[in-house]
């Protein structure tokens, strides 16, 4: 499946919630959420279709997985490992997602949205512990420490990305310097403190690959 290039705040309308694809704007009264737009497209009666369990569960997932940019196989096989794992699968695939290296890269402010994230890492500026990983998918684990290369400290996307970061702060499982660029992953978060996922009903998530 090709991946989705168009208005990424679509998404956000027609599932009703705010997924955070565009970055800062995400936060100011520029999202077309906090507008209060209604759905995409002009059709009224798409407003007062009853959702059946099936449409509820596809509904949750799709808010998951774009949430976090991901393609339909990369995703079901990360819940696959999920379930894999003792605990309540909802809970272990939004922790599996979390660990991605792209996902850290955009908590740490070097990115403003998950899909640069994934492209910082793609292009080799980002080092775990020292050593280049170009795989946005890369699994971190407590205590491993991402950095910008070389070539990106230089970079002004990243400079003007980290500012961010003196306004909000990186998340409480994240520590970061933002003059040296360097990050830690101090530990896995648990799901309370996901907060950006609050909306999200996982549970329906397993409903739906339990059919
Ligand atoms: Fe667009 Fe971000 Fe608002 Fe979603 S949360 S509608 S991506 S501005």
């Amino acid at each position: 499946m090709a991946r989705y290039t168009g208005p990424k705040c679509r998404y956000c309308r027609a599932e009703k919630t705010k997924l955070f694809l565009k970055g800062e704007r995400c936060h100011t009264g520029k999202c077309p959420l906090a507008k209060k737009a209604g759905l995409p497209g002009k059709d009224p009666r798409a407003r007062q279709k009853k959702m059946t369990d099936y449409g509820m569960q596809l509904r949750e997932k799709q808010k998951l997985k774009r949430m976090y940019c991901m393609l339909e196989k990369q995703f079901k096989l990360t819940f696959n490992e999920a379930a894999r794992v003792p605990g309540k699968t909802g809970e272990n695939l939004i922790m599996l997602l979390e660990r991605r290296l792209d996902n850290v890269v955009f908590r740490l402010h070097f990115a403003n949205s998950r899909n640069q994230a994934a492209q910082l890492v793609n292009h080799g500026h980002i080092f775990v512990n020292g050593s280049r990983v170009s795989i946005p998918s890369y699994r971190l684990k407590p205590g491993d420490v991402v950095s910008v290369g070389p070539r990106g400290q230089k970079m002004i996307l990243i400079k003007e990305n980290l500012k961010e970061f003196t306004k909000s702060g990186a998340a409480p499982w994240l520590s970061l310097d933002p003059d040296t660029m360097k990050g830690t992953f101090l530990a896995v978060p648990r799901r309370a403190d996901v907060t950006e996922a609050k909306d999200i009903n996982e549970q329906l998530v397993v409903e739906l690959y339990s059919r």
